[in-house]
C-alpha cells in the first residue's frame, strides 16, 4: 500500500463541484481517502487567464502501481471534461487538473511519469495546500519536510 500525494486543481465552471466529483471519483478509482486539503484561490501560473484556479491536496491510500494511478488519474480528468491536458505544449483553461506530486518512497522517471512531481516544490498553489495535510512528510529528492520547501517558496 501507498500514500499517495495529488494536486488537483480548475479554473473554469463551477470550480468547488469540479474539486468535489474529482474527490469523489479518486476515492471510487484509486483508494481510501486518508486527508483532503481546503480549497485555496489562486492566480494562473504560466500563462495568462481572468479565470482563477481553486486548488487543493489529497493524500489517499492506493494498492495500485503509480502507472496505474496516473492512467486513473488521466481517466478521471476525461470523465469530468477535460480533452486536452495542454494545449501546444502551453498552459490553458482547464476543468480538472490532476497531478502526482509524492508516492511514498518512489523515486522514478518515464517518459510518462516523474515522481516526485519536477515542480512540485516550486509551485506555491502546490505547496500551500501539501503544507495543510503534510507538513513532516519528507521530499524523497530533496530530503527536506514540505514545511520545510513550503518555507523557502515563500520568502
Ligand atoms: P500537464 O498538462 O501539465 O498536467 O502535464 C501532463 C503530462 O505530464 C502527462 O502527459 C503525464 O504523462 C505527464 N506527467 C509526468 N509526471 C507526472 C506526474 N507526476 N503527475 C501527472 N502527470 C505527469
Amino acid at each position: 500500500m501507498f500514500n499517495v500525494y495529488l494536486s488537483l486543481g480548475t479554473n473554469l465552471g463551477d470550480r468547488q463541484a469540479n474539486l468535489q466529483h474529482a474527490v469523489a471519483h479518486i476515492e471510487k478509482e484509486i483508494g481510501r481517502k486518508v486527508c483532503l486539503s481546503a480549497f485555496y484561490e489562486t492566480e494562473p501560473w504560466g500563462f495568462t487567464s481572468p479565470n482563477a484556479f481553486l486548488n487543493a491536496a489529497m493524500c489517499v491510500e492506493t494498492s495500485l502501481s503509480p502507472s496505474e494511478v496516473l492512467e486513473a488519474t488521466q481517466r478521471i480528468e476525461k470523465e469530468i471534461g477535460r480533452a486536452h491536458k495542454s494545449v501546444n505544449g502551453q498552459y490553458a483553461d482547464r476543468l480538472i487538473d490532476i497531478d502526482l506530486l509524492l508516492m511514498g518512497e518512489v523515486v522514478m522517471q518515464t517518459e510518462r511519469l516523474t515522481l516526485p512531481h519536477p515542480l512540485m516544490h516550486r509551485r506555491l498553489f502546490v505547496m500551500e495546500p501539501m503544507v495543510e495535510i503534510a507538513p513532516t512528510v519528507v521530499h524523497p529528492v530533496l530530503h527536506k519536510t514540505i514545511c520545510e520547501i513550503y518555507n523557502t517558496l515563500k520568502q
